[in-house]
């Protein structure tokens, strides 16, 4: 089963969308880390979160090394810049390192999560990149160290890591969108789905979930009460339904 570890990119009331003011990233990061968590356990993937209060801060490179013993470690973020129009997703993934393949790991998942979170918010598009840091780091002689705090330490335990800005909160459109819970809910969702396809598991499905689409699809019924009994009279019509189908 695999493990994954979400981190709130920022604790309290930080960063604040100056184009829509009631917007503050580490709002929507905390609720996007609770809603992804729900997602992901549907699939049957384990979540550990870095932190499980929001208003208590933690150290970078600490979060980052939580992700311990866990295939995969994302950083939930929304990005800001002084241009209002820029809008894209932007996912960071570490540069290219000899000794493992937790870079190509996430390299692979940067890839497609840009692209779902570009179709699900419908930005302009998305980024993919990497940043080292300027100083040796984790003293090993050499200046081979990731730029970003939350990645320097994931990669110090081995985690395949991303931060994941999903867009500007600098872009109204962007912010306004990201303040809607459904909207976030609807992101979680999506996201979940690409990471569950990644480890190559489907979601937990009720034992009559196909005949169910099958039924909704075919306008026999509309899919709703799975657990309640039928009436003869609902029972009729769902049968004129089918038949009336199979006559055209
Ligand atoms: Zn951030």
């Amino acid at each position: 089963m695999p493990k994954v570890c979400l981190d709130a990119g920022h604790y309290g009331k930080y960063n604040r969308s100056n184009v829509f003011p009631s917007y503050y990233e580490s709002d929507m990061t905390w609720k996007l880390q609770n809603s992804l968590k729900k997602e992901l356990e549907a699939y049957n993937i384990r979540v550990i979160t870095t932190r499980d209060n929001k208003d208590v801060d933690l150290p970078l490179h600490e979060r980052g090394m939580k992700s311990q013993g866990c295939d995969l470690f994302i950083s939930l973020h929304s990005n800001a810049c002084n241009t209002e129009s820029v809008d894209r997703a932007v996912v960071v993934t570490y540069q290219d390192v000899d000794w493992t393949d937790i870079d190509d790991v996430s390299k692979t998942l940067a890839e497609k999560l840009g692209e779902c979170i570009k179709d699900t918010m419908v930005l302009s598009g998305y980024q993919v990149y990497q940043k080292k840091s300027d100083n040796d780091r984790d003293g090993n002689g050499k200046l081979d160290d990731e730029y970003y705090g939350v990645l320097y330490g994931a990669r110090r335990v081995g985690t395949p890591g991303l931060i994941v800005e999903h867009g500007f909160h600098t872009n109204l459109k962007c912010a306004r969108w990201l303040s809607a819970d459904g909207n976030l809910e609807e992101l979680a969702k999506a996201e979940a789905k690409v990471i569950a396809e990644f480890f190559g598991l489907k979601k937990n499905e009720e034992w009559y979930a196909d005949a169910q689409r099958w039924a909704v699809e075919n306008g026999i019924a509309d899919g709703t009460r799975p657990n309640e009994p039928a009436t003869r009279a609902e029972v009729w019509t769902m049968l004129q339904r089918l038949a009336i189908k199979k006559e055209k």
